[in-house]
């Protein structure tokens, strides 16, 4: 299970960073400390921007391989991971819960760590893994049975190894943990299977749980042991006992804004999908249908887990529209703190960052159909047709009215992480251009099964592509470029001081754009589809990019019209790492 290979890594002195083990400084500074990567985010604000200009607009068509590293085995499948790079080592999840650890400098293997899975799993969406913390000489990740694991980042050789969930339930566990504070804080998943979501912060030492705050209001938080406070006011915005297998799974993990000391989680689909068993297919006075704090983020105070406060993209949720997105902490062109995400809904929201108060919404893709716009509010204006019907109002009871509903069920954009920079201003958001017909159907809750209440069927909403790739203007929702690529874009972004924004596809190029004018200035072919997410870092002085290579996901688990375009696509498993030789930096 455990296979310790060899541990014995020559650490290299560099400003910033002695190795003692990763602080809070270090996670605190993880943007500007340019040697090492310790954060999924590239920093806790999620902005993915890195302050490395070594590689440049110029130079960037001498970027070459360095070393590539195959995960292996028969175990291929999706490889979403972001990989950190600390003290001479890189660390890489692979799907079905494994973590390797490899030397920075050559790319040979260290050690791997397999979770031992059980029979009976019940990952809805892939057998993925987005990525390991570190703090101290722990290295933390989460596991498909939905547990989290500590290991000596050294040896592999577990510490702890607690329960998140139970995941004959439906809960699993795939986003990368947030270490704040010495705390480590994990959401869950399994949104689809009537959970409940949750966020949880644990002593990063021991594994003991500090406090727990389900999201669904009515269920009790805990802190230390004992119950705290009861989220939300019970049966205040959903109907009976609806809330007790409410959904809203945490699934994507969070970020932390130092400056409001404010970890921001969100929270997916209000369970199940039929609104209507939700009281949310019908316009009510107030917010009753609404289904707190499903499909909503949430600021949440680090000591303690009391919400701070909420923002709620799509109150009376009717299409997974799963509201989970990264929310990204960043500072404006006129200086306000704020926050920005793009919703699986199709809208790009700008929030206060002190409140999470909405500031502004504008649609980041095509052919929106369920909502005319967002209010000043921060309110959808609905289009209540294009709500999928009650099976109760249906002749045989059995399937309600079918719409065609844009953006699809995997939503204007989905998990893959989009980018800040810090030298444009502007957002890179991978978002794609699709729709579904959706309906509903009768469902009752039962433990460990699919709990929808829907049927759909995904469909490309233009001929030439899906994928499309936007250079969005925080202040104005403008869209600066677009990159259109013909499959779903699933991969994450990042953008560099260099003028550079990187990005990979389901075709597998990996690809580096000019950040102003979206010109494709380079690309590599990695030989199976990237749904990974990309790191920079410098070593001896030269710049060093990975990205891992590996296709699946999401995507490919949903037939529909989406297939054609994506079945001829091969599997894989392979991390490339890429650098700009000394020699090549100034040439022409
Ligand atoms: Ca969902």
């Amino acid at each position: 299970m455990n296979r310790f290979i060899s541990a014995v890594v020559a650490g290299v002195m560099v400003a910033g960073a002695s190795y003692a083990g990763v602080t809070e400084d270090d996670l605190k500074n993880d943007q500007t400390i340019t040697n090492q990567v310790v954060t999924n985010g590239m920093g806790r604000h999620l902005q993915r921007y890195s302050p490395l200009d070594i590689l440049n607009k110029d130079n960037v068509k001498n970027l070459v391989p360095a070393w590539a590293f195959s995960l292996g085995g028969e175990k291929q499948r999706g490889q979403e991971t972001q990989p950190l790079v600390y003290d001479g080592v890189m660390y890489i999840t692979g799907s079905y819960s494994r973590l390797y650890a490899i030397d920075v400098k050559t790319g040979e293997e260290l050690w791997q760590y397999d979770a031992r899975l059980p029979e009976g799993i019940l990952p809805c969406c892939d057998v993925i893994n987005r990525g390991a913390a570190l703090y101290g000489d722990n290295i933390y990740f989460g596991t498909l049975d939905a547990r989290i694991v500590a290991l000596n980042r050294k040896t592999g050789d577990v510490v702890w190894n607690k329960k998140i969930a139970d995941y004959k339930a439906g809960y699993s566990y795939t986003a990368a943990p947030l270490i704040v504070n010495g705390l480590v804080i994990t959401g869950n998943s399994g949104g689809e299977f009537g959970i409940v979501g949750e966020v949880q912060a644990r002593d990063a030492e021991t594994g003991e749980l500090v406090w727990t705050r389900p999201v669904i209001e009515g269920h009790m938080g805990t802190y230390k042991g004992e119950e705290s406070t009861m989220t939300g006011t019970l049966n205040a915005t959903w109907p009976g006992d609806m809330w007790k297998t409410g959904g809203g799974a945490t699934w994507l993990g969070g970020s932390y804004d130092v400056e409001t000391d404010t970890l921001v989680f969100g929270a997916g689909n209000p369970a199940p999908w039929n609104s209507h068993l939700r009281n949310a297919g019908t316009p009510t006075e107030g917010n009753a249908g609404d289904n707190l704090y499903a499909a909503s983020r949430l600021g949440i105070d680090p000591e303690n887990g009391e919400i701070k406060w909420h923002f709620q993209t799509t109150p009376r949720e009717g299409w997974d529209y799963d509201g989970v997105n990264e929310v990204v902490a960043y500072t404006d062109r006129e200086g306000n703190k704020r926050f920005a995400t793009a919703d699986r809904n199709g809208f790009f929201y700008v929030l206060n960052r002190e409140d999470g108060a909405f500031v502004s919404a504008t649609p980041f893709v095509k052919d929106i159909s369920w909502a005319e716009g967002i209010d000043e509010n921060g309110r959808p204006i609905f289009v209540e047709e294009n709500r999928p019907g009650n099976p109760a109002d249906a002749a045989d009871g059995k399937k309600g009215e079918v719409i065609f509903a844009s953006p699809s069920f995997l939503g204007g954009k989905n998990w893959m992480p989009m980018a800040f920079s810090q030298r444009t201003g502007n957002f890179y958001v991978p978002s794609n251009e699709w729709g579904m017909d959706i309906w509903n159907e009768p469902i009752t809750y039962k433990k460990g099964a699919a709990y929808l209440g829907a049927g759909f069927t995904i469909k490309p909403n233009y001929e030439d592509h899906i994928g499309s790739l936007k250079a969005i203007d925080p202040d104005t929702g403008e869209i600066k470029w677009e990159y259109k690529n013909d499959a779903p874009l699933w991969g994450g972004v990042m953008t560099t001081a260099g003028g550079l924004v990187f990005t990979g596809t389901p075709e597998g190029k990996f690809i580096a754009f000019d950040d102003e004018t979206g010109e494709v200035l380079w690309s590599f072919q990695t030989g199976s589809g990237i749904v990974g997410q990309p790191i920079t870092w410098e070593m001896d002085g030269e710049q060093y990019i990975s990205i891992i290579s590996g296709w699946g996901g999401a995507v490919p688990l949903w037939g529909g019209e989406v297939a054609k375009k994506v079945n001829y696509l091969n599997q894989g498993g392979t991390l490339w790492t890429f650098k700009l030789p000394k020699q090549l930096a100034s040439a022409d």
